[in-house]
């Protein structure tokens, strides 16, 4: 996945770490001791991060733990992460989780992002062509919408054709429905 990043000065929030190390994931052994060899201890946390060594440490989980680690470390993301403080709903999330990933990154060069194109009240797609792996961004979005949908609403994710970073495409695309 770290093809995809064209700079090595781009850093990651610290709270981005923190959602990794409180995931539940990372009380498997295996997650635990992969987390340390990158450098990844609940002692240890600081302010910024640099993201490849984050990418490199979710690439490791995914290769020796699994893909479910991903999405649930992806689930933990909204909850520690700097939002803007204007969304009041799941569709304003989806218009606003770009600015909020360019929020919790910094430094030089390009990073993808989040590309929200509404269909309908209760339907997008989302492009991602950030260097995350598929099955966290997906967490992710799910984690969104349980945070900012109405009580009682379900979302459907479906992985749209043309690519999957997963699989070495730049870019993932998925349908939403809730
Ligand atoms: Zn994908």
């Amino acid at each position: 996945m770290t093809h995809v990043i064209q700079a090595s000065d781009v850093e990651a929030q610290g709270h981005l770490v923190n959602a990794l190390l409180d995931s539940g994931e990372a009380v498997r052994p295996e997650v635990k001791r992969i987390m340390a060899a990158h450098g990844f201890t609940a002692t240890t946390i600081q302010p910024w991060y640099p993201l490849r060594d984050l990418l490199r440490c979710l690439q490791d989980i995914q290769t020796h733990v699994g893909r479910f680690s991903l999405r649930a470390i992806g689930q933990q993301v909204p909850r520690y992460t700097t939002f803007p403080p204007h969304i009041t709903s799941f569709e304003t999330a989806l218009f606003l989780v770009d600015e909020a990933y360019r929020m919790n990154h910094r430094g030089p060069g390009a990073i993808g992002g989040y590309h929200h194109e509404p269909v309908d009240g209760h339907a997008a797609r989302m492009r991602c062509d950030n260097p995350y792996p598929c099955e966290f961004d997906q967490g992710l979005l799910e984690a969104l919408h349980v945070r900012f949908a109405r009580p009682g609403s379900l979302l459907r994710i479906t992985h749209g054709p043309g690519g999957c970073r997963a699989l070495g495409d730049s870019a993932c695309t998925y349908q939403l429905k809730w």
